[in-house]
């Protein structure tokens, strides 16, 4: 063809299923030299599924009544975690209460006030820092199955536990193994849930570099970090708590399919096929056609 390199490079990378915001952004992908990813509706398939609805005893609730309190403070939420609860109500049929003053925390969870309750939904490590036992049973039982645990409030007190679990993307091992062999170093995990959930899915695509429990603030500074000592650092992120990560990165690429809109303004670029398996291909093409120019 007579394109030059660097346009063809974006023309093959578009259609490799990744679209690159500029020619600018096509030639950064290929001087990466450190990834990060994210964990939820990232590395996994990010349509996740509640597998427990626990009331806790006391709370005079039912599974479904439980489902249909977190499922209507969700009602609102962009977030993977949240559209799992509102299928999983859907699902059942359940009624819903109304929800006013609905406001999210990205990385923490949901609040909302239903039938005059102040109700939050969330990570229980973030909710309720200092749990009763029967709440850290319940989260340990759930984690120790690689389920996330998402925590009930209502009125400041533990109203259930529901249980979500999420898959792998079937070609998230493999893009680990060609980012290793891109950048020399096997790509962290960097997650806003639970260590135990994390390390579990880490495991399966030989991530060892595992930082769970990360506020939107913590992952950019996991990437301060490392470029600070010196590393063009690529991120790869789905949500609102990733965005302020893909900002900071050297080149920040995001999930298209499921992403938040946040996120996919953020980015320098978007997997628009949903396949992991893009990304690795077009920093090896960005490569390719740096080696051209130069
Ligand atoms: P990740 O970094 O894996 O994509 P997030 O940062 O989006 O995860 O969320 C981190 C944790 O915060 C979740 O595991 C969950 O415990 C909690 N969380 C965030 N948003 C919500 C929500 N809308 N509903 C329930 N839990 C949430
Ligand atoms: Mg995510």
């Amino acid at each position: 063809s007579t394109m030059p390199p660097l346009l063809s490079a974006i023309a093959n990378a578009g259609r490799h299923g990744v679209l690159a915001k500029s020619a600018v952004v096509m030639e950064r992908l290929g001087q990466v030299d450190a990834a990060v990813l994210d964990k939820t509706g990232t590395l996994t398939e990010g349509t996740p599924r509640v597998t427990d609805a626990r009331p806790l005893p006391g709370a005079g609730l039912t599974d479904d009544t439980l489902l249909a309190l977190a499922a209507a403070a969700e009602h609102a939420s962009e977030h993977p975690l949240a559209r799992a609860v509102v299928d999983a109500a859907r699902v059942r049929r359940l009624p819903l209460p109304r929800a006013l003053d609905f406001a999210s925390v990205p990385g923490q969870g949901v609040s909302a006030t239903i039938g005059g309750h102040a109700v939050r939904v969330g990570s229980p490590a973030r909710l309720l820092p200092e749990p009763g036992a029967g709440v850290r049973d319940l989260v340990e039982e759930l984690e120790g199955a690689g389920r996330t645990a998402v925590l009930v409030l209502r009125d400041g007190l533990p109203a259930g536990v529901i249980g979500i679990a999420d898959r792998l993307r079937p070609d998230a091992a493999a893009t680990v193994t060609a980012l290793t062999e891109l950048t020399g170093r096997t790509p962290a995990l960097l997650t806003g849930d639970n260590e135990r959930a994390a390390r579990h899915l880490a495991d399966q695509v030989g991530i060892t570099d595992v930082r769970a429990g990360l506020l939107p603030q913590d992952k950019v500074a996991a990437v301060r970090e490392w470029e600070a000592e010196g590393r063009r650092v690529l991120v790869v992120g789905d949500g609102v708590n990733d965005a302020p990560a893909l900002a900071a990165a050297h080149t920040g690429i995001a999930m298209g399919k499921a992403g938040s809109d946040l996120a996919l303004e953020t980015a320098d670029a978007v997997v628009v096929r949903d396949e992991l398996a893009t990304i690795p291909k077009v920093v090896a093409l960005s490569r390719a056609a740096r080696r051209l120019v130069v």
